[in-house]
């Protein structure tokens, strides 16, 4: 008879504690996200997509030379004031997120974004063009300024270039072009195309 009443004791018990557990969670605040109207702040030095703000950069190559696995493409055409950068591509196929191009440039052009949703059914749409097609960035200090695209100081005296700030760059003179995902990869053997120009 004891043990009877005692069964009854555990299995009441037990189902008030597990209700009790459940209660506690009802009234609790909950923790999922809405995603993708709501998102978790990311920590500052967070590493998301590769981010050139075109009107800054000035194909020095900086970027592409110091990428260890090459999936900057940048590709200029002209010689002098007519040299004009006509391409300026990440693939994301290959990127490893490790940025050591930021580091290099010397116009503070490129970034690691706190963009990190960028799923695609197409690999190929991985490739990311900065450059509109009809709009090739002049690299010519002269042509920069006549243009309204970003050129950095010089120091007084020696024509040699300022140190560069690693804080947040200045606002840009005019818009950056968004990036767009190219419809297809770039061709083999493109990598670091015009490098010895
Ligand atoms: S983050 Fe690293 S792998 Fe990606 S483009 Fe920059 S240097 Fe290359
Ligand atoms: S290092 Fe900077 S300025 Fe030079 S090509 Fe890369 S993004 Fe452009």
């Amino acid at each position: 008879m004891a043990q009877y009443f005692a069964d009854i004791f555990h299995t009441v018990s037990s189902v008030l504690q597990g209700m009790g557990i459940t209660l506690k969670h009802f009234v609790r605040k909950p923790v999922t996200l809405q995603y993708p109207d709501e998102r978790w702040v990311l920590p500052e030095r967070f590493r998301g997509f590769v981010h050139n703000n075109i009107i800054r950069c000035n194909a020095c190559l900086g970027c592409a030379k110091a990428c260890p696995v090459s999936c900057i493409y940048i590709e200029t055409e002209g010689k002098g004031k007519d040299r004009y950068m006509t391409r300026w591509a990440v693939d994301f196929n290959k990127c490893i997120w490790c940025g050591f191009c930021v580091d290099p440039c010397p116009t503070n052009a490129i970034s690691m974004s706190h963009d990190y949703d960028h799923s695609l059914y197409d690999r190929r749409r991985l490739v990311y063009e900065y450059v509109p097609p009809d709009k090739p960035v002049p690299c010519h200090r002269e042509k920069r300024l006549e243009m309204g695209y970003f050129v950095e100081e010089k120091s007084a005296g020696e024509g040699a270039e300022q140190p560069k700030p690693r804080a947040k760059p200045a606002p840009d003179p005019a818009p950056a072009a968004p990036p767009a995902p190219a419809p297809e990869s770039p061709p083999a053997g493109a990598d670091r195309k015009g490098e010895d120009q």
